[in-house]
């Protein structure tokens, strides 16, 4: 499989109200093409903003980005509108990333107009992609109000298809439909990510869905990775406490749900986060150390990156009960 992302230390801070705020804190990552990277974490963790900021939306403060083989930061003016087409965002409001007052035929050939296809290849081709994400031809010529929220985020993924993009960033994708869409919608892009033979990360906290869809997962707290494996790594044997915490958080086919006892408190504030391991306020394991430094992702095996002192001193948490 050939790296299409890398992330090297990546820092995103933002400002708000005169403070400096690190909503991504140091991250190193890899998507290889045809793989889907499920990345996951509670709701304020930093995934959204490192989704934005791997396609450009947002600036990296700190590290480096290459997509492609070619570092983002250093393309020139004439280089980065191909890097744009070659790596395309799905947002979570498929209605808010749509004109209302544009027919979606025209929408989805945007991109083929700007590369130069004529306007009859560019509707064409719209139409073979409507199809392929599942809505009739015809749909070309309506407005995004004359469809469901299922079918606009079809619309939406027809439209990032249409630039032939090497990875896409899906953030969010499901979260705003409805349960059967939300299944549809994913079963769709696993399709098609094979299909096109592209990489996705897939941002979600429906960690029901990032297991049955994801090759990969990394999770995330409060700005930084802290354990990335295989779907069976991080399901079977998870090695962090808070990978731990989060899958036990998982609604039961039975529907009793619960909340994980070992997970007590919110995310802290990442205005001041804690100091040494930014997880020790809620780790029910923290030892005084955790206070003081701060755990770095350790290799345990292949495909498997945890950072937890305890993996590091060669215990594993798994042998702890947190009952
Ligand atoms: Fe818990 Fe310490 Fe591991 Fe952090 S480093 S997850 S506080 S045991």
């Amino acid at each position: 499989m050939k790296e299409i992302i890398k992330l090297s230390d990546v820092v995103v801070d933002y400002y708000r109200n005169g403070n400096t705020v690190r909503a991504v804190a140091g991250v190193d990552l890899t998507l290889n093409s045809g793989e889907i990277l499920g990345l996951v974490g509670e709701s304020g963790c930093g995934k959204s903003t490192l989704g934005k900021a791997i396609v450009g939306i947002l600036q990296p403060s700190q590290g480096e980005i290459t997509f492609d083989g070619q570092v983002v930061k250093k393309l020139t003016r004439g280089q980065r509108p191909s890097h744009f087409r070659n790596l395309q965002m799905i947002f979570q409001d498929p209605y808010g990333s749509l004109n209302p007052r544009r027919k979606i035929g025209v929408q989805i050939a945007d991109g083929l107009l700007v590369a130069g296809m004529s306007k009859k290849n560019a509707l064409a081709k719209a139409e073979d992609l409507l199809e392929k994400v599942g809505l009739p031809r015809a749909a070309i010529s309506r407005f995004p109000h004359q469809f469901s929220g299922g079918q606009r985020q079809r619309i939406s993924i027809a439209r990032a298809l249409a630039a032939s993009p090497t990875a896409i960033i899906a953030d969010e994708p499901i979260s705003a439909l409805d349960t059967s869409s939300q299944a549809q919608v994913a079963n769709l892009l696993v399709k098609l990510v094979e299909e096109f033979k592209m990489g996705m990360i897939f941002v979600s906290h429906d960690l029901s869905i990032v297991r049955r869809i994801s090759d990969r997962v990394a999770v995330m707290y409060l700005g930084k990775i802290v354990e990335i494996g295989t779907v069976d790594q991080i399901w079977n044997n998870p090695s962090h406490p808070y990978t731990k915490a989060l899958i036990s958080a998982i609604p039961h086919a039975d529907g009793n749900s619960f909340m994980p006892k070992d997970l007590p408190g919110d995310v802290p504030n990442p205005l001041s986060p804690p100091t040494g391991c930014r997880f020790h306020p809620r780790c029910q394991l923290a030892k005084p150390d955790c206070r003081i430094s701060e755990p770095r992702l350790v290799r345990l095996s292949d495909n498997r990156d945890v950072a937890c002192v305890l993996q590091n001193a060669g215990t594993s948490p798994n042998s702890i009960s947190l009952d």
